[in-house]
């Protein structure tokens, strides 16, 4: 069995106090069942580790370099800087790093490594644009993402990383893709992984993104290949993510 988990992705909204606020009701209100993560801007995430240590609520950081090790690299953050203030995930890859990062799926893959070499784990995040999907590319696309992860990484790395599949046509949008559209994709991640490996195929948590809500998440995370929800507008409310929690 797969442990579901939702993941709350806060983007470059908020501050200190909306984060302190949003993480302290969360942490004392979350069910125990599944686990629960924040990704709130880097500079917040020390400070709300230490309000909440012990709470059970696990962090993580919406980006990292892909530099291992210290250096003259301004304005960069390391993924052992990331263990240091207490995170435990990173997202890798997300759409919005891809577009106005111009982050190749090389560069992806780096980050992916630099993350596990520090013993944070990765979620790769993944999707096509509506375009790609209106021309019947979506397939080639993700395979391509997960390819290039994989060439680097090799399919024993997803032994601790995640997936998150986001069609970036729904990230923000309010188009959510249908349970049927996102476990189709989940099915396609999956057996690719299950081509390299099916025991880490079997265990690897795949998580949806993309206009999650309070009303959509319930059949979404009742798909067989969908483990978890990656949250990003209604994460920002702590009755609607928490709404979200319980329904997973
Ligand atoms: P959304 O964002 O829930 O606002 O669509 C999801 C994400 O970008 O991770």
């Amino acid at each position: 069995m797969r442990r579901k988990i939702v993941a709350g992705n806060w983007k470059m909204y908020g501050s200190r106090s909306m984060a302190s606020d949003l993480a302290g009701a969360i942490a004392a209100n979350m069910p125990a069942e599944i686990d629960i993560a924040v990704f709130p801007p880097l500079p917040y995430i020390a400070g709300l580790r230490a309000q909440l240590f012990g709470s059970g609520l696990q962090f993580g950081a919406q980006d990292l370099s892909e530099r291992e090790g210290q250096g003259a690299f301004t304005g960069d953050v390391s993924a052992a800087m990331l263990v240091d203030v207490g995170a435990n995930y990173v997202l890798v890859g997300h759409s919005e790093r891809r577009k106005y990062h111009g982050e190749s799926n090389e560069c992806v893959a780096r980050k992916f490594a630099a993350a596990r070499a520090a013993g944070l784990t990765p979620i790769l995040c993944v999707g096509e644009t509506r375009q790609q999907r209106d021309s019947g590319e979506t397939e080639a696309i993700i395979g391509q993402q997960l390819d290039a992860v994989l060439k680097l990484n090799g399919i024993a790395s997803f032994d601790t990383a995640l997936i998150g599949y986001e069609p970036v046509w729904a990230i923000g949008s309010g188009e959510t893709a249908t349970p049927q559209q996102a476990q189709d994709v989940h099915a396609f991640i999956r057996s690719k992984l299950e081509k390299e490996d099916i025991s880490i195929a079997r265990r690897t948590r795949l998580l949806y993104g993309g206009s999650v809500t309070t009303s959509n998440v319930a059949k979404l995370l009742a798909q067989a290949d969908i483990d978890g929800g990656l949250v990003g507008g209604a994460a920002l409310t702590a009755i609607d993510f928490l709404e979200i929690c319980a329904a997973a």
